[in-house]
């Protein structure tokens, strides 16, 4: 590697040079080396490297510290200099010189430098005319029932809407609109830096090519304004939590007249009290007697769409599981219903009284416990096993 000049040398300033010198300075010279102004021309490509490094070092207070102490020996790699890869910056590691530029003319915001280079470098072709509104995010707690069935909500929210008064011209009563002089309505002007000329969005109509005679006083001309609005949002059926829903239109006005952002709905479906849910499926559990169980009967659960009955055969065991078809979520597509999973757990009495308890008695006194089908084959096993 050939020996490295000195950074100050680099942008041919003075060691004492303040952050404005710097940036200046390296301003200059990047517009000069650009590779976009000089292609095929690799001296300038070498010296545009070695701008944006020297600039990356000594536009941060801590680097040029460390840069002023100890030369290039704080950054080489795996140096002892002392800056053993702090913030990352172990020799080599400087980012793309693009990113560099962006930074210094986003940063600069006075004289609209950033204008210059989007269209002298073909950086964003079609200028920078966006008066396109924000998109709005907005959380929405649903039930349920809410989620199944597809509901309307209306929303209140804050956003900068359309003017009252000028109606988003951003325009005062009786006030035109007139073509900018600066630029004779083509949006742009031609500046001269050094030996070439360039095309600059026009400073004083932003690039619309026309302005306005006087600004609405409302909105001070921008053709909107900070208020509340209510929104009404149709929520399909079937929608689960992170569903997004789009309303077109509904987020941020544009400037003066400029498209609407759209406003995102995010679902958020609140847990509820019996049914828990898996896609369109449903489940929930409900206790039956142990009568019942044995006996066999009827047992009401709650659906969403109020109370179906449920047949109960004679011998149910705990545990089972009995499927309500179509009772679930509709699908979002229109593709059916989801099923409701029930299942049952049955319920032994926790306090019998004296005839309960010599009726259960005589039962057992009555049973074969061999009967049982769990018990005969579980106490099978265990004869086998100690046997
Ligand atoms: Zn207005
Ligand atoms: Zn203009």
């Amino acid at each position: 590697m050939a020996a490295k000049r000195d950074y100050y040398e680099v942008l041919g300033i003075a060691k004492g040079a303040t952050e404005d010198d710097i940036k200046k300075a390296y301003r200059k010279l990047a517009i000069k080396y650009h590779p976009d102004k000089n292609p095929g021309n690799k001296q300038a490509e070498e010296k545009f490297k070695e701008l944006g490094e020297a600039y990356e070092v000594l536009s941060n207070a801590d680097k040029r510290a460390s840069y002023d102490r100890f030369g290039h020996n704080a950054f080489a790699p795996g140096g002892g200099g002392g800056f053993g890869g702090t913030g990352g910056f172990g020799g080599g590691g400087f980012h793309d010189p693009f990113d560099i530029f962006r930074e210094v003319f986003g940063s600069g915001g006075n004289g609209g430098f950033g204008d210059i280079f989007g269209e002298a470098f073909g950086g964003n072709s079609g200028g920078g005319r966006q008066n396109r509104g924000n998109d709005l995010r907005y959380d929405l707690e649903i039930t349920l029932e809410e989620a199944v069935k597809g509901c309307e909500k209306e929303i209140a929210i804050r956003k900068y809407d359309t003017c009252d008064t000028c109606h988003g011209s951003g325009a005062a009563a009786g006030s035109k609109t007139v073509t900018c002089q600066t630029c004779r309505g083509t949006g742009q002007v031609s500046v001269s830096r050094g030996f070439f000329t360039m095309a600059q969005t026009c400073p004083t109509c932003r690039g619309a090519g026309q302005i306005i005679e006087r600004p609405c006083p409302h909105c001070h001309g921008e053709g909107r304004m900070e208020k509340s609005s209510k929104i009404k949002i149709k929520i399909p059926a079937g929608v689960d939590t992170g569903a997004r829903l789009r309303s077109s239109g509904q987020g941020e006005s544009g400037l003066r007249g400029g498209r609407a952002g759209d406003l995102y709905i995010v679902i958020h479906v609140r847990e509820h009290p019996i049914f828990q849910r898996d896609g369109e499926d449903l489940y929930c559990e409900a206790p039956i007697s142990f009568v019942k169980a044995a006996l066999g009967g009827e047992l009401a659960v709650p659906t969403l769409e109020g109370t179906a009955i449920v047949k109960i055969p004679a011998g149910t065991q705990s545990g089972r599981v009995f499927r309500l078809r179509d009772k679930g979520i509709p699908n979002l597509r229109g593709h059916g219903r989801g099923h409701l999973n029930v299942r049952v757990l049955v319920e032994v009495p926790t306090r019998l009284n004296s005839e309960q308890r010599k009726k259960l008695e005589d039962f057992a006194a009555a049973c074969n416990e061999d009967t049982n089908p769990a018990s005969k084959s579980f106490f099978d096993k265990a004869r086998n096993f100690f046997s």
